[in-house]
C-alpha cells in the first residue's frame, strides 16, 4: 500500500519534471523574482499576475534538476486562483511538510503531498522549496535575486 503509493507520487513528480506545467513567460504579468539554489544550481525566474489580491496566473522559466522543475510546475499550478494570503499560508504548510514540523497530513496541500518523500533527503529539500522561496519573494516583490541559503 505505502510503496504503491509512492510510486503514485514518484510518477508524479517525473510526470511534472519533464513536462512542467505554466513554463513559460508571462507578458502580463506584474510580480516577479528570481530563485537561485547553489547547492544544486537550480535557477528559475517566477513571474505573477495579481490583481485585487488574487494570484491570476503563474509562470516561471528556468533550469534545474526534476525535483527543482516538478515542485515549480506543481506550486504555479496550486496558486492560480488563490489569493495572496492564502498563497503565504500554503508556503506555511508546505515548507512545515518538508522540514517534518508537521508530520499529520494538511488537506489544503492536495497533490503537493507528492513531494513529501522529499523530507528523506535533506539536500534535495532546497530544491523543492526553491519556487516557493521565491513566489514569497514575487508576492513582497523584492527585487534582489533569492537563494536557498
Ligand atoms: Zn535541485
Amino acid at each position: 500500500m505505502m510503496a504503491d503509493l509512492r510510486d503514485l507520487y514518484r510518477e508524479v513528480i517525473v510526470d511534472h519534471g519533464r513536462r512542467p506545467r505554466n513554463f513559460g513567460l508571462l507578458p502580463s504579468a506584474n510580480h516577479r523574482a528570481e530563485g537561485f539554489n547553489p547547492f544544486c544550481g537550480d535557477r528559475l525566474t517566477l513571474q505573477l499576475q495579481v490583481v485585487d489580491g488574487m494570484i491570476r496566473d503563474a509562470r516561471f522559466e528556468g533550469t534545474g534538476c526534476a525535483i527543482s522543475t516538478a515542485s515549480a510546475s506543481l506550486m504555479t499550478e496550486a496558486m492560480k486562483g488563490r489569493s495572496t494570503s492564502d498563497a503565504e499560508a500554503l508556503f506555511a504548510s508546505f515548507h512545515a511538510m518538508l522540514t517534518g514540523e508537521r508530520q499529520e497530513t494538511d488537506a489544503a496541500l492536495g497533490k503537493l503531498e507528492v513531494l513529501a518523500g522529499v523530507r528523506e533527503f535533506p539536500i534535495r529539500i532546497k530544491c523543492a522549496t526553491l519556487a516557493w522561496h521565491t513566489l514569497l519573494a514575487a508576492l513582497h516583490e523584492e527585487e534582489r535575486p533569492v537563494t536557498t541559503e
